[in-house]
């Protein structure tokens, strides 16, 4: 049986266990990324498109990971609307009020990248940084010892053991590493799909988000790089599959409707429709993030509902809390699996999640109550947020992604 020893090993390709990865590697560690699937990337039909904040797209192009090539296609986030569609309240939040010294200092509160093309870029970048690839393999058991961990891996029928310091679970809602550590979750299933497809509209989009907030589930449009506009539009299962079926005549006529007058009035009708696809939508928090030398990033640590777009970035801002008490451990050839260090991770790491996760709830809950009572409420904070040019910047700082972490890459500081 191969024995192969890394200084770290991270479970999981996906974006968020790439960018660990490199930043890793950048840092002098030897790493390597044992992967399930066979990473057959290609431009996917039906198109997966994801809402980066500015504070991310930053931390990628610290990394060297934003290419031409993302942002040539990244759709610019510049406004967000959001509608309560049942009383017309609404908060409008502008990219130009986001300032420091009375300068904006972000071209865009966000940026709307294809999935595909994301991880293929990562995923090259990490092949060419010499980060060893273990794909089509699975972690059958892990041992932690007192000096390392040790993994047992089936890699297409081939059995190999790997050591190293640190294992960290970078593998998704349904991590098996959170698992095989024995951290269990909170949260539960929303009983909501998200259907998810790309749309034409009739007058473009003018780099504006919408969220618009239904008693049935938000609806979100995010402006794409292509003049298009990206779906997700939350559902019970049965009317997703329903409605994600439709010829696309009629589920052009059933997201018009849906969308109603206030957006059609800026964006014009919604026109042409590409292939749809549906989530199921669930909340997930590691009750841990952190076991004897095992640490959890990114969906494996919390899984959150989409309607904030938050989920990606706040597992960004996971790598680079963890990357950073690492680059401390390196520096003083401190070991990687150090329970002190992990523990460390962990407390930074629980704040900004919990933030997160319970500002989402908020959303999804708030805007799920019917009745008068509710609805003036509603009516009330959504005025009042409007109202006010301090409540309007936190939330751009939050949606941007510079209340939480440092934002400003080096070329853009001037
Ligand atoms: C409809 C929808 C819209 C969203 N929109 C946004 C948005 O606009 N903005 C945002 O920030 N977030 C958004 N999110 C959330 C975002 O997609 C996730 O938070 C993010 O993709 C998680 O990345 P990850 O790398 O942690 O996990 P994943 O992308 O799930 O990657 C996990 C990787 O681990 C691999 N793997 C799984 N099991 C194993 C195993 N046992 N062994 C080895 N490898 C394994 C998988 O193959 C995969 O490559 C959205 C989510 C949904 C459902």
């Amino acid at each position: 049986m191969e024995q192969l020893d890394y200084d770290l090993i991270i479970v999981g390709g996906g974006a968020v266990g790439i960018t660990l990865a490199l930043q890793l590697q950048l840092q002098g560690y030897r790493i390597a990324i044992i992967e399930s699937s066979a990473l057959n990337y290609r431009l996917s039909d039906p198109e997966r498109m994801i809402a980066l904040s500015y504070g991310s797209k930053n931390h990628l192009q610290r990394i060297g990971a934003w290419s031409h090539l993302l942002d040539n296609h990244a759709g610019r986030i510049r406004h967000i609307d959001v509608f309560d569609s049942t009383e017309g309240s609404r908060i409008a939040l502008h990219n130009h009020d986001l300032q420091t010294n009375n300068r904006s200092f972000a071209d865009a509160l966000g940026y709307v990248v294809d999935m595909s093309i994301l991880n293929q870029e990562l995923h090259t970048l990490a092949q060419k940084s010499g980060i060893q690839w273990f794909t089509q393999s699975r972690v059958l058991q892990v041992d932690t010892l007192a000096t390392h961990i040790a993994l047992q891996t089936d890699r297409n029928g081939v059995l190999q053991t790997m050591t190293t310091a640190l294992v960290v679970g970078a593998d998704g809602t349904h991590s098996a590493i959170r698992k095989m550590a024995g951290i269990s979750t909170r949260g539960w299933d929303y009983n909501r799909f998200g259907l998810v497809c790309s749309v034409q509209v009739e007058l473009g989009h003018f780099d504006v988000a919408y969220e618009c907030f239904k008693s049935s589930g938000p609806l979100a449009l995010l402006p794409m790089g292509d003049g298009r506009y990206s779906v997700v539009w939350a559902m019970e299962p049965r009317e997703a599959a329903i409605i994600a079926s439709l010829s696309p005549t009629l589920f052009l006529k059933k997201l018009n409707q849906a969308l109603g007058m206030q957006v059609i009035e800026k964006t014009g009708r919604v026109m042409d429709v590409g292939a749809r696809f549906c989530f199921p939508l669930e909340l997930r928090i590691a009750k841990q993030f952190v076991a004897p030398r095992i640490a959890l990033v990114g969906n494996a640590a919390h899984t959150i509902h989409p309607v904030a777009g938050q989920g990606m970035n706040l597992g960004l801002r996971d790598v680079e809390a963890l990357a950073n008490t690492l680059s401390v451990a390196h520096a003083s050839q401190q070991n990687p699996g150090d329970a002190t260090l992990l523990k460390t991770y962990a407390d930074q790491r629980i704040l900004d999640t919990l933030a997160v996760a319970g500002f989402t709830e908020a959303m999804v809950q708030g805007f799920s109550f019917e009745g008068a009572l509710a609805s003036q409420t509603r009516q009330w904070i959504m005025d009042r947020i409007h109202g006010s040019s301090s409540l309007k910047k936190l939330l751009i700082q939050h949606a941007a992604g510079v209340a939480q972490m440092s934002s400003q890459p080096h070329s853009m500081q001037s």
